[in-house]
Protein backbone atom coordinates (compact mmCIF):
# COMPACT_ATOMS: atom_id res chain seq x y z
CA UNK A 1 0.00 0.00 0.00
CA UNK A 2 0.90 3.31 -1.21
CA UNK A 3 2.20 5.65 2.17
CA UNK A 4 0.27 8.86 2.44
CA UNK A 5 3.08 11.66 3.15
CA UNK A 6 0.17 13.99 4.81
CA UNK A 7 -0.34 11.59 7.36
CA UNK A 8 3.49 11.43 8.44
CA UNK A 9 4.72 13.78 11.23
CA UNK A 10 7.58 15.67 10.15
CA UNK A 11 10.03 13.43 11.83
CA UNK A 12 8.78 10.49 9.86
CA UNK A 13 8.23 12.26 6.72
CA UNK A 14 12.33 13.42 6.62
CA UNK A 15 13.15 9.44 7.52
CA UNK A 16 10.99 8.81 4.56
CA UNK A 17 12.63 11.11 1.95
CA UNK A 18 16.42 10.53 3.60
CA UNK A 19 16.08 6.53 3.44
CA UNK A 20 14.94 7.38 -0.66
CA UNK A 21 18.80 8.97 -0.53
CA UNK A 22 17.73 12.57 -0.56
CA UNK A 23 18.52 15.79 1.21
CA UNK A 24 16.73 16.67 4.50
CA UNK A 25 15.62 19.88 2.88
CA UNK A 26 13.30 17.79 0.46
CA UNK A 27 11.04 16.55 3.38
CA UNK A 28 10.31 20.10 4.33
CA UNK A 29 9.86 21.49 0.80
CA UNK A 30 7.23 18.67 0.29
CA UNK A 31 5.93 19.49 3.68
CA UNK A 32 4.84 22.71 2.38
CA UNK A 33 3.31 21.47 -0.95
CA UNK A 34 1.13 19.13 1.41
CA UNK A 35 -0.28 21.70 3.36
CA UNK A 36 -1.37 23.80 0.57
CA UNK A 37 -3.27 21.06 -0.54
CA UNK A 38 -1.52 19.26 -3.84
CA UNK A 39 -3.11 16.99 -5.14
CA UNK A 40 -0.36 14.07 -6.37
CA UNK A 41 3.69 15.22 -6.63
CA UNK A 42 3.41 16.01 -10.30
CA UNK A 43 2.55 19.98 -9.36
CA UNK A 44 5.53 19.47 -7.11
CA UNK A 45 7.91 22.14 -9.83
CA UNK A 46 10.77 22.79 -7.34
CA UNK A 47 11.13 18.72 -6.39
CA UNK A 48 13.51 17.03 -9.55
CA UNK A 49 11.44 15.20 -11.82
CA UNK A 50 12.88 11.73 -10.99
CA UNK A 51 12.26 11.84 -7.31
CA UNK A 52 8.47 13.13 -8.10
CA UNK A 53 8.01 10.10 -10.41
CA UNK A 54 9.66 7.51 -7.61
CA UNK A 55 7.36 9.48 -4.90
CA UNK A 56 4.22 8.94 -7.62
CA UNK A 57 5.11 5.36 -7.70
CA UNK A 58 4.97 4.42 -3.91
CA UNK A 59 2.98 7.44 -1.88
CA UNK A 60 0.16 9.97 -2.29
CA UNK A 61 -0.13 13.33 -1.08
CA UNK A 62 -3.21 13.54 0.71
CA UNK A 63 -6.05 10.78 2.49
CA UNK A 64 -8.50 11.95 -0.20
CA UNK A 65 -7.90 11.17 -3.40
CA UNK A 66 -10.19 13.40 -6.08
CA UNK A 67 -12.68 11.06 -7.83
CA UNK A 68 -15.08 13.45 -9.70
CA UNK A 69 -15.10 17.27 -9.72
CA UNK A 70 -18.27 18.97 -10.59
CA UNK A 71 -18.73 22.62 -11.51
CA UNK A 72 -22.39 23.85 -10.90
CA UNK A 73 -23.72 26.08 -14.03
CA UNK A 74 -22.97 29.30 -12.57
CA UNK A 75 -19.25 28.10 -11.26
CA UNK A 76 -20.38 29.04 -7.79
CA UNK A 77 -20.30 25.33 -6.71
CA UNK A 78 -17.98 23.14 -7.00
CA UNK A 79 -18.62 19.35 -5.70
CA UNK A 80 -16.10 16.62 -4.83
CA UNK A 81 -15.96 12.78 -4.57
CA UNK A 82 -13.15 11.85 -2.90
CA UNK A 83 -12.18 8.19 -2.17
CA UNK A 84 -10.23 7.37 0.37
CA UNK A 85 -7.52 4.94 1.60
CA UNK A 86 -9.66 1.60 2.29
CA UNK A 87 -11.73 2.49 -1.32
CA UNK A 88 -14.41 4.09 0.71
CA UNK A 89 -15.93 7.31 -0.84
CA UNK A 90 -17.13 10.97 0.36
CA UNK A 91 -18.50 14.16 -0.58
CA UNK A 92 -17.35 17.80 -0.29
CA UNK A 93 -18.69 20.83 -1.94
CA UNK A 94 -17.06 24.57 -2.05
CA UNK A 95 -19.34 27.30 -2.40
CA UNK A 96 -17.83 30.66 -3.58
CA UNK A 97 -20.43 33.17 -1.61
CA UNK A 98 -20.26 36.92 -1.17
CA UNK A 99 -19.46 36.57 2.75
CA UNK A 100 -16.26 34.57 1.84
CA UNK A 101 -16.17 30.85 0.92
CA UNK A 102 -17.08 27.88 2.35
CA UNK A 103 -16.54 24.12 2.42
CA UNK A 104 -19.01 21.19 3.30
CA UNK A 105 -16.76 18.83 4.96
CA UNK A 106 -18.13 15.00 5.75
CA UNK A 107 -17.80 13.41 9.28
CA UNK A 108 -18.42 10.35 8.30
CA UNK A 109 -18.43 7.82 5.18
CA UNK A 110 -21.75 6.70 5.08
CA UNK A 111 -24.36 7.24 8.16
CA UNK A 112 -26.59 5.70 10.48
CA UNK A 113 -29.31 7.83 11.03
CA UNK A 114 -31.92 6.67 8.72
CA UNK A 115 -33.53 10.30 8.27
CA UNK A 116 -36.41 9.40 5.66
CA UNK A 117 -35.57 12.48 3.38
CA UNK A 118 -31.61 12.13 2.93
CA UNK A 119 -29.81 10.04 0.86
CA UNK A 120 -26.61 9.88 2.68
CA UNK A 121 -28.08 7.37 4.91
CA UNK A 122 -29.52 4.93 2.28
CA UNK A 123 -26.38 2.37 2.09
CA UNK A 124 -25.49 3.41 6.07
CA UNK A 125 -22.59 4.02 7.97
CA UNK A 126 -19.36 2.50 6.76
CA UNK A 127 -16.88 4.32 8.93
CA UNK A 128 -15.82 7.55 11.22
CA UNK A 129 -13.53 9.44 9.26
CA UNK A 130 -9.91 10.63 10.74
CA UNK A 131 -8.96 14.25 11.45
CA UNK A 132 -6.74 14.03 8.54
CA UNK A 133 -9.16 13.02 6.60
CA UNK A 134 -11.51 15.99 7.23
CA UNK A 135 -8.35 18.46 7.15
CA UNK A 136 -7.59 17.31 3.55
CA UNK A 137 -11.36 18.39 2.58
CA UNK A 138 -10.70 21.47 3.40
CA UNK A 139 -7.23 21.57 1.84
CA UNK A 140 -8.70 20.16 -1.52
CA UNK A 141 -10.86 23.25 -1.80
CA UNK A 142 -7.85 25.21 -0.54
CA UNK A 143 -6.13 24.12 -3.82
CA UNK A 144 -9.25 24.18 -5.91
CA UNK A 145 -8.87 28.29 -5.05
CA UNK A 146 -5.59 28.75 -4.43
CA UNK A 147 -3.42 26.11 -6.21
CA UNK A 148 0.36 26.74 -5.90
CA UNK A 149 -0.12 30.15 -4.66
CA UNK A 150 0.91 30.15 -1.26
CA UNK A 151 -2.68 30.42 1.47
CA UNK A 152 -2.61 34.53 2.21
CA UNK A 153 -3.09 34.34 5.85
CA UNK A 154 -4.26 37.63 6.93
CA UNK A 155 -5.19 38.11 10.64
CA UNK A 156 -8.88 38.44 11.16
CA UNK A 157 -9.15 37.05 7.67
CA UNK A 158 -10.56 38.82 5.40
CA UNK A 159 -13.18 36.54 4.05
CA UNK A 160 -12.73 37.36 0.37
CA UNK A 161 -9.11 36.87 -0.28
CA UNK A 162 -9.87 33.72 -2.01
CA UNK A 163 -9.17 31.20 1.03
CA UNK A 164 -11.28 29.08 2.68
CA UNK A 165 -12.75 31.09 5.11
CA UNK A 166 -15.68 28.99 6.22
CA UNK A 167 -15.96 25.58 7.02
CA UNK A 168 -19.67 23.37 7.83
CA UNK A 169 -19.69 20.28 9.17
CA UNK A 170 -22.60 19.65 7.42
CA UNK A 171 -21.68 16.71 4.47
CA UNK A 172 -22.77 13.00 5.23
CA UNK A 173 -22.05 11.37 8.66
CA UNK A 174 -23.61 12.86 12.05
CA UNK A 175 -20.71 14.70 13.43
CA UNK A 176 -21.60 14.05 17.04
CA UNK A 177 -20.83 10.38 16.57
CA UNK A 178 -17.67 11.11 15.77
CA UNK A 179 -17.12 14.35 18.16
CA UNK A 180 -13.78 13.92 19.63
CA UNK A 181 -12.24 13.50 15.24
CA UNK A 182 -14.67 16.69 14.58
CA UNK A 183 -12.90 18.59 17.80
CA UNK A 184 -9.65 17.69 16.58
CA UNK A 185 -10.04 18.54 13.60
CA UNK A 186 -11.85 21.90 14.01
CA UNK A 187 -9.09 22.83 16.81
CA UNK A 188 -6.34 22.51 13.76
CA UNK A 189 -8.77 24.14 11.00
CA UNK A 190 -8.52 26.94 13.66
CA UNK A 191 -4.77 26.71 14.62
CA UNK A 192 -3.38 26.01 11.52
CA UNK A 193 -5.93 27.87 8.60
CA UNK A 194 -6.86 30.40 11.20
CA UNK A 195 -10.50 30.26 10.34
CA UNK A 196 -12.30 32.00 12.96
CA UNK A 197 -14.54 30.12 15.80
CA UNK A 198 -17.10 32.34 14.60
CA UNK A 199 -17.45 30.92 10.57
CA UNK A 200 -17.61 27.40 11.75
CA UNK A 201 -20.60 25.43 11.71
CA UNK A 202 -21.21 22.05 13.01
CA UNK A 203 -25.12 20.88 12.10
CA UNK A 204 -26.72 17.55 14.20
CA UNK A 205 -29.47 15.77 14.09
CA UNK A 206 -29.34 16.06 17.99
CA UNK A 207 -27.37 13.88 19.62
CA UNK A 208 -27.50 15.08 22.88
CA UNK A 209 -25.06 14.03 24.80
CA UNK A 210 -22.73 15.39 21.56
CA UNK A 211 -23.80 18.99 22.19
CA UNK A 212 -23.45 18.63 25.84
CA UNK A 213 -19.62 17.75 25.15
CA UNK A 214 -19.34 20.66 22.58
CA UNK A 215 -20.92 23.10 25.23
CA UNK A 216 -18.08 21.90 27.16
CA UNK A 217 -15.27 22.33 24.76
CA UNK A 218 -16.12 25.61 24.92
CA UNK A 219 -14.97 27.23 21.42
CA UNK A 220 -17.58 30.16 20.46
CA UNK A 221 -18.84 28.08 17.05
CA UNK A 222 -22.11 28.19 15.54
CA UNK A 223 -24.42 25.01 16.28
CA UNK A 224 -27.39 23.78 13.69
CA UNK A 225 -29.98 21.54 14.22
CA UNK A 226 -31.71 20.01 12.14
CA UNK A 227 -35.35 20.16 13.68
CA UNK A 228 -37.28 19.65 10.34
CA UNK A 229 -40.43 18.80 12.52
CA UNK A 230 -42.03 20.88 15.37
CA UNK A 231 -43.70 17.56 17.17
CA UNK A 232 -42.29 14.66 18.37
CA UNK A 233 -45.31 12.81 16.38
CA UNK A 234 -44.01 14.15 13.45
CA UNK A 235 -40.21 14.05 13.86
CA UNK A 236 -39.98 10.66 15.01
CA UNK A 237 -41.54 9.80 11.97
CA UNK A 238 -38.99 11.12 9.96
CA UNK A 239 -35.94 11.04 12.01
CA UNK A 240 -35.80 7.98 14.11
CA UNK A 241 -32.69 9.58 16.13
CA UNK A 242 -35.97 11.68 17.88
CA UNK A 243 -36.99 8.10 19.76
CA UNK A 244 -34.20 8.59 21.61
CA UNK A 245 -33.90 12.31 22.17
CA UNK A 246 -37.06 13.66 22.48
CA UNK A 247 -37.09 17.48 20.63
CA UNK A 248 -37.65 19.39 24.31
CA UNK A 249 -34.11 17.44 25.32
CA UNK A 250 -32.79 18.82 21.74
CA UNK A 251 -33.73 22.05 22.08
CA UNK A 252 -32.52 22.85 25.66
CA UNK A 253 -28.86 21.59 25.12
CA UNK A 254 -28.85 23.40 22.20
CA UNK A 255 -29.95 26.58 23.44
CA UNK A 256 -27.54 26.26 26.52
CA UNK A 257 -25.35 25.64 24.02
CA UNK A 258 -25.97 29.11 22.07
CA UNK A 259 -26.42 31.21 25.30
CA UNK A 260 -23.03 30.29 27.24
CA UNK A 261 -21.29 31.07 23.68
CA UNK A 262 -23.30 34.03 23.17
CA UNK A 263 -24.29 33.20 19.58
CA UNK A 264 -27.51 32.71 17.35
CA UNK A 265 -28.54 28.82 17.16
CA UNK A 266 -29.17 28.28 13.79
CA UNK A 267 -32.33 25.87 13.25
CA UNK A 268 -32.85 23.67 10.12
CA UNK A 269 -36.18 22.77 8.42
CA UNK A 270 -36.77 20.96 5.17
CA UNK A 271 -40.00 21.76 3.50
CA UNK A 272 -41.28 18.58 2.58
CA UNK A 273 -44.69 17.23 1.22
CA UNK A 274 -45.93 13.95 0.25
CA UNK A 275 -48.15 12.65 -2.87
CA UNK A 276 -51.31 12.01 -2.44
CA UNK A 277 -52.82 9.03 -4.46
CA UNK A 278 -53.89 10.94 -7.46
CA UNK A 279 -50.03 12.18 -7.29
CA UNK A 280 -50.74 15.65 -6.04
CA UNK A 281 -48.62 17.30 -3.37
CA UNK A 282 -49.92 17.77 -0.18
CA UNK A 283 -47.94 19.19 2.78
CA UNK A 284 -46.21 17.33 5.18
CA UNK A 285 -44.45 19.45 8.26
CA UNK A 286 -45.16 22.53 6.37
CA UNK A 287 -48.99 23.59 7.25
CA UNK A 288 -49.76 26.83 8.82
CA UNK A 289 -50.08 24.86 12.17
CA UNK A 290 -46.57 24.03 12.01
CA UNK A 291 -45.33 27.40 11.57
CA UNK A 292 -47.45 28.21 14.84
CA UNK A 293 -46.10 25.40 16.56
CA UNK A 294 -42.42 25.54 15.58
CA UNK A 295 -42.69 29.67 16.42
CA UNK A 296 -44.26 28.53 19.70
CA UNK A 297 -40.87 26.39 20.19
CA UNK A 298 -38.44 28.07 19.24
CA UNK A 299 -40.23 32.14 20.83
CA UNK A 300 -37.63 34.00 22.93
CA UNK A 301 -34.94 32.24 22.00
CA UNK A 302 -31.73 33.55 19.90
CA UNK A 303 -32.86 31.56 16.04
CA UNK A 304 -32.40 31.55 12.67
CA UNK A 305 -34.54 29.31 11.14
CA UNK A 306 -32.97 28.12 7.67
CA UNK A 307 -35.74 27.23 5.35
CA UNK A 308 -34.34 24.24 2.89
CA UNK A 309 -36.72 23.22 0.21
CA UNK A 310 -35.88 19.73 0.01
CA UNK A 311 -33.47 18.05 -2.79
CA UNK A 312 -35.21 15.51 -4.90
CA UNK A 313 -33.66 12.05 -3.59
CA UNK A 314 -35.27 9.16 -6.18
CA UNK A 315 -35.05 6.66 -3.92
CA UNK A 316 -37.25 8.67 -1.45
CA UNK A 317 -41.26 9.21 -1.12
CA UNK A 318 -41.15 12.58 -0.35
CA UNK A 319 -42.13 15.95 -2.47
CA UNK A 320 -41.00 19.05 -3.16
CA UNK A 321 -43.26 21.57 -2.10
CA UNK A 322 -44.17 25.23 -4.16
CA UNK A 323 -42.38 28.44 -3.30
CA UNK A 324 -46.10 29.86 -2.59
CA UNK A 325 -46.24 27.17 0.13
CA UNK A 326 -42.80 27.99 1.63
CA UNK A 327 -43.40 31.70 1.59
CA UNK A 328 -46.60 31.01 3.78
CA UNK A 329 -44.57 29.13 5.81
CA UNK A 330 -41.90 31.67 6.29
CA UNK A 331 -44.41 34.25 6.82
CA UNK A 332 -46.13 33.25 9.58
CA UNK A 333 -42.46 32.85 11.58
CA UNK A 334 -41.85 36.49 10.48
CA UNK A 335 -45.07 37.38 12.35
CA UNK A 336 -44.24 35.42 15.08
CA UNK A 337 -41.02 37.78 15.44
CA UNK A 338 -38.83 34.47 14.03
CA UNK A 339 -35.62 35.35 12.06
CA UNK A 340 -35.91 33.13 8.97
CA UNK A 341 -34.60 32.90 5.26
CA UNK A 342 -35.29 30.39 2.88
CA UNK A 343 -31.68 28.49 2.02
CA UNK A 344 -30.70 29.39 -1.49
CA UNK A 345 -30.26 25.83 -3.70
CA UNK A 346 -26.53 26.09 -3.96
CA UNK A 347 -25.47 23.04 -6.82
CA UNK A 348 -28.61 21.22 -7.53
CA UNK A 349 -27.62 20.61 -10.87
CA UNK A 350 -25.14 18.92 -9.74
CA UNK A 351 -26.35 16.81 -7.42
CA UNK A 352 -25.02 18.46 -4.49
CA UNK A 353 -27.73 17.44 -1.59
CA UNK A 354 -26.52 15.40 0.71
CA UNK A 355 -24.91 12.28 -0.26
CA UNK A 356 -26.21 12.22 -3.94
CA UNK A 357 -23.20 11.74 -5.80
CA UNK A 358 -21.47 9.21 -3.53
CA UNK A 359 -24.86 7.43 -3.40
CA UNK A 360 -24.93 7.32 -7.76
CA UNK A 361 -21.45 6.23 -7.78
CA UNK A 362 -21.88 3.01 -5.72
CA UNK A 363 -24.36 2.09 -8.11
CA UNK A 364 -22.75 3.00 -11.36
CA UNK A 365 -19.59 0.67 -9.79
CA UNK A 366 -22.64 -2.49 -8.81
N1 LIG B 1 -26.10 14.73 10.34
C1 LIG B 1 -26.03 16.15 10.42
C2 LIG B 1 -25.25 16.80 9.30
C3 LIG B 1 -25.43 16.27 7.90
S1 LIG B 1 -26.98 16.59 7.09
C4 LIG B 1 -27.42 16.74 10.53
O1 LIG B 1 -28.38 15.99 10.51
O2 LIG B 1 -27.53 17.94 10.70
C5 LIG B 1 -26.97 18.29 6.69
C6 LIG B 1 -28.36 18.90 6.51
O3 LIG B 1 -28.93 18.53 5.23
C7 LIG B 1 -29.34 18.44 7.55
O4 LIG B 1 -30.13 19.50 7.99
C8 LIG B 1 -30.15 17.43 6.76
O5 LIG B 1 -31.37 17.18 7.39
C9 LIG B 1 -30.26 18.10 5.43
N2 LIG B 1 -30.69 17.23 4.32
C10 LIG B 1 -30.57 15.90 4.19
N3 LIG B 1 -31.12 15.47 3.04
C11 LIG B 1 -31.62 16.54 2.40
C12 LIG B 1 -32.32 16.75 1.16
N4 LIG B 1 -32.60 15.74 0.35
N5 LIG B 1 -32.68 18.01 0.85
C13 LIG B 1 -32.38 19.05 1.66
N6 LIG B 1 -31.71 18.93 2.82
C14 LIG B 1 -31.35 17.69 3.21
Amino acid sequence: MKTILFNLNDKELEQFITDLGQPRFRAKQIREWLNRGAPDFGVMKNIPEDLRNKLSEIAETLPVKIVKKLESSDNQTTKFLLELTDGEQIECVLMRTTYGNSVCVSSQAGCAMGCKFCASTLLGLKRNLTVNEMYAQVLTAQWELRGDRLRDIRPNGDANNGDVSHIVVMGTGEPLQNTENVIGFLERANGELNISWRRITVSTCGIVPGINELNKWGRPINLAISLHAPTDELRGQIMPINNRYKLNEVLDAAFAFSDTHNRQLMIEYILLGKYDKNGSVVIYNASAEHAEKLSNLLHNHNVMVNLIPWNCVDERDFASISGNAVHRFQDILIKNGIHTRIRRERGADIGSACGQLRLKNAKGNR
